[in-house]
């Protein structure tokens, strides 16, 4: 019910809307991506590159002092800690295993705030690979340092200048490009959206988050499920890892924080599941925060990781079917948020994932309940913004 179909399809949702010159390519992936990332080979260079590349397992930390706060027990499941800095890297470095193996020579991504194109620029410097990046002009300009990164790591950024000159035209302009390369390019999408098989593959790269959430709850817990399972959503990506082993199992509570910006009743805001109807968008069918004319509407966050009009296909159809929560948070209380976990825990998130930490004073929990939480990322990257807020 949750699961993707055949098609690609998650309920409704989903599928492979790409122009006719990507059939063959797309169609490609489609065959390739299952065999690949289940074969021994892929297993043994992926889980050898996270531990020893990445840092994983990335650890799943009891919050004594949060927990007190909120009268549970709450862990936090640590990517914050990877490297380059959040859970990117795990669907990068298996992207880019993926990209060898079908014998592409040239890397494509989108990026926002950066943090995927940094995450690519790094496989590709690992792997020999070359890699272009496609930047919305704004957020070239907002996002100097990430820019600054990838031109190191030896990668070209492309700015972007249609449109609002933010992620959703960086998409375009990537599936844009892969239209004249289709051939010897693998574009390599961030999150859990684009065409199938993108939703899918992001999912199971990143499914080894709630795989090691299994095993290590059975350590420390003596059972291998939580009661609750908490991440932010932007595309989909850490969520969905971090529910992806649990998805069947109704015992655990699953609650997803999106970007509220100002509010999801303003013009203002990234809620998505909340505000969007159903839609394409960059090849899959999914919510899009659009208006009567199907025009694309501007996504608002203080948060640019969750600045993005859609949502991936397979979150449209569980919020669909209700088997998620999904609560709009909004910037001042994800900010807020940002605060007490550094105050609380000494640990300064990314405020996307602020917005998970948030989600906490919105749900009352009984003194028994277990809590796992994802912190998807450092907040390094956010302190100038934290800081022009000042609480
Ligand atoms: C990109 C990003 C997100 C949002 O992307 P998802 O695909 O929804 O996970 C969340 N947190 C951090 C730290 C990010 O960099």
């Amino acid at each position: 019910m949750y699961q993707i179909d055949e098609n690609g399809f998650y309920g409704e949702f989903g599928g492979a809307y790409v122009p006719e010159v990507l059939y063959k390519c797309v169609h490609e992936l489609q065959e390739a991506y299952k065999p690949v990332i289940e074969s021994e080979e892929f297993k043994k260079e992926y889980h050898a590159l996270l531990k020893d590349y990445v840092g994983r397992p990335s650890p799943l930390y009891l919050a004594k002092r949060l927990s007190e706060k909120y009268g549970c027990k709450i862990y936090l499941k640590r990517e914050d800690l990877n490297h380059t800095g959040a859970h990117k890297i795990n669907n990068t470095i298996g992207q880019i295993l993926l990209a060898k193996k079908m014998g592409k020579e040239r890397i494509i991504c989108e990026t926002g705030a950066g943090q995927h194109g940094v995450a690519t620029a790094t496989v590709c410097a690992l792997m020999n690979m070359k890699c272009e990046v496609f930047m919305g002009a704004t957020d070239v300009e907002r996002q100097r340092v990430n820019v600054e990164r990838m031109k190191m790591l030896g990668a070209q950024v492309n700015p972007v200048r249609t449109g609002n000159m933010t992620l959703s035209d960086a998409c375009s302009a990537a599936i844009r490009d892969w239209c004249c390369h289709p051939k010897d390019t693998y574009y390599l999408v961030g999150s859990t959206m684009g065409p199938h098989p993108y939703p899918d593959l992001v999912a199971r790269l990143q499914s080894v988050i709630s795989e090691e959430i299994k095993w290590q709850l059975q350590e420390k817990e003596a059972r291998n499920y939580p009661d609750y399972l908490i991440a932010c959503i932007g595309g989909g990506s850490n969520a969905a890892g971090t529910i992806f082993h649990y998805i069947d199992d109704i015992r655990v509570k699953i609650v997803l924080a999106e970007a509220g910006g100002e509010g999801y009743m303003t013009d203002h805001t990234a809620a998505t599941i909340h505000r969007g109807t159903t839609g394409i968008l960059h090849g899959a069918k999914m919510l899009v925060m659009q208006n009567e004319d199907g025009q694309i509407q501007e996504a608002f966050s203080v948060s640019a990781g969750l600045d993005y009009p859609g949502v991936g296909p397979m979150h449209c159809n569980m919020a669909k079917l209700g088997r998620t929560e999904v609560l709009s948070i909004n910037d001042d209380e994800a900010i807020r948020a940002g605060f007490e976990l550094t105050r609380t825990e000494g640990i300064i998130p990314a405020l996307e994932s602020a917005h998970a930490i948030a989600a906490l004073e919105k749900l009352t929990f009984k003194p028994s309940d277990v809590v796992v939480l994802t912190v998807s990322g450092r907040g390094d990257k956010d302190i100038e913004t934290y800081l022009r807020y000042k609480l």
